[in-house]
């Protein structure tokens, strides 16, 4: 920042500053004292005076997104306060997301590309390890393949250290055949079924069609279905069991609640002192550690199942993320990824980074399923203490907005949501699709200003969702 603005001050700006820091940062600002201001996805707002830049890293992440009111994208809002106040707005990623790249594509955005790493390190190499084959010859679940054990078998012997990803997703279970890969897939709209404990159902949570969980694989009649991936603590005691002597540390929301416990973990691993360490997402962003020399994704296919059409997105995302954490230093990194389906468009592209190349596979799926970015997306939540209730008022709005806005929407749904119940209240939703988001996003709002609702019903409309479960 010191070459930016050399004569001036830089604020931080986030939502943990105490009032008086926040109030000493916007003054700075607005009275130009400050010309500088980096920050999280609020700082977007910050008064900054005579706007010239926006620098918008990792623009793909979702967190950029705010789930809660006021509910906006900061990417979005980046565009638009650099295009109100003619400024320059750049957005920066190595997997950049599909609704960016198609702007750029399109010619909305320019699109430049640094086409080297930095100081020219070479991309880790990726082994896609196939689980089918792996479980058949060992005859049963394994936790973790020949490959990845034998990879962490002689980083230890080497002094240097492995890191164990697991893409946990506690709630939504998916179903899948460890015999041939199967998942189940709502054929309506392409994204996979979510398995309901309490009827024993599959449901899609677009559309909500359903029906009854299979007790073998539709495909191929193999009774070895899998409703859950893999979690940390497992694998963890999949690790002791084949590197006894290791120092061996988990690192996920569970056991790191108490706090300066992240901080310690990863000051302890960057010391030497842990030799494996397993864990989630939390320890893939933003770190370096030059002594990692192999980096094992265990379940590859748990973010592929997120019941999301953007799931292969993330993958794709996730596996890019995950590479760059290996081989930071002088040595050659080495990844090593478990997965029951090895062929699918993520995983494939991502042995080479190949973000081009997977973004128009999967541009090609978004477009005939008018997904985003060929259509916008908007999700209506129904919540309330009766169940019954809101399904009744739910099916009766929509039968009310397809009377009126007939085919400038597509609807989906009425569905229980993919979390039915949150601290006793119900959920139901509703999706809808269009091409007019602006028109259909004001008629909305008139048409709920008119319809009755009951008094023990909340409901909230979100524009343009990254989060779709
Ligand atoms: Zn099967
Ligand atoms: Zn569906």
């Amino acid at each position: 920042m010191e070459a930016i603005a050399p004569n001036h001050k830089t604020v931080v700006w986030h939502s943990h500053l105490s009032e008086g820091e926040r109030f000493d940062g916007w003054l700075a600002l607005a009275t130009g004292e400050a010309r500088v201001v980096v920050g999280a996805r609020s700082a977007i707002f910050a008064p900054v005076r005579d706007l010239r830049l926006i620098v918008v890293d990792e623009e793909h992440e979702p967190a950029y997104k705010q789930d809660e009111t006021p509910r906006y994208h900061g990417r979005d809002v980046a565009v638009m306060r650099a295009k109100l106040a003619s400024a320059l707005c750049v957005l920066g990623s190595a997997t950049p997301s599909l609704e960016s790249y198609s702007n750029a594509r399109s010619g909305k955005y320019r699109l430049l590309q640094l086409t080297q790493r930095v100081d020219s390190r070479s991309l880790p190499a990726i082994d896609v390890v196939d689980m089918r084959i792996e479980i058949m010859r060992s005859r049963g679940l394994t936790t973790l393949s020949r490959t990845l054990v034998n990879a962490m078998q002689a980083r230890f012997e080497r002094k240097e250290q492995t890191i164990l990803f697991i893409n946990r997703r506690g709630y939504s279970s998916s179903m899948m055949c460890t015999e041939c890969g199967h998942i189940e897939v709502c054929e309506h709209c392409s994204i996979s079924m979510t398995y309901h404990r309490t009827d024993e159902k599959l449901r899609c949570h677009l559309c909500g069609a359903e029906h009854q969980a299979p007790m073998t694989c539709p495909k191929c009649r193999s009774p070895k279905i899998r409703w859950r991936g893999l979690g940390t603590q497992r694998v963890e005691e999949a690790v002791r069991r084949v590197l006894p002597r290791a120092t061996i540390e988990r690192m996920d929301t569970d056991t790191m609640s108490k706090k300066n416990r992240f901080r310690e973990v990863l000051g302890h691993f960057r010391a030497g002192k842990i030799d494996v360490l397993v864990g989630t997402q939390m320890i893939g962003k933003g770190l370096d550690f030059p002594n990692v020399t192999l980096v094992g994704l265990v379940d590859a296919d748990i973010s592929m199942h997120i019941p999301d059409f953007r799931a292969n997105e993330r993958t794709f995302q996730l596996l890019v993320q995950v590479a760059g954490r290996s081989g930071r230093g002088d040595r050659a990194g080495e990844v090593v990824v478990q997965t029951f389906t090895p062929q699918a468009e993520a995983i494939q592209f991502s042995r080479h980074a190949d973000f081009v190349g997977f973004a128009e596979a999967e541009l090609k799926l978004r477009h005939d399923f008018k997904y985003p970015p060929y259509r916008h997306l908007i999700h209506h939540i129904f919540r309330g203490p009766n169940p019954e209730k809101l399904k009744f008022y739910a099916e009766q709005w929509a039968k009310r907005v397809e009377a009126v806005l007939g085919d400038r929407v597509e609807l989906r749904g009425p569905s229980p949501s993919p979390i039915e119940k949150i601290k006793d209240e119900y959920r139901w939703q509703l999706w809808y699709f269009t091409t007019q988001v602006t028109k259909v996003v004001a008629d909305l709002a008139k048409l709920r200003g008119e319809f009755t609702w009951p008094d023990d019903m909340i409901q909230v409309l979100d524009v343009d969702p990254t989060n779709l479960t």
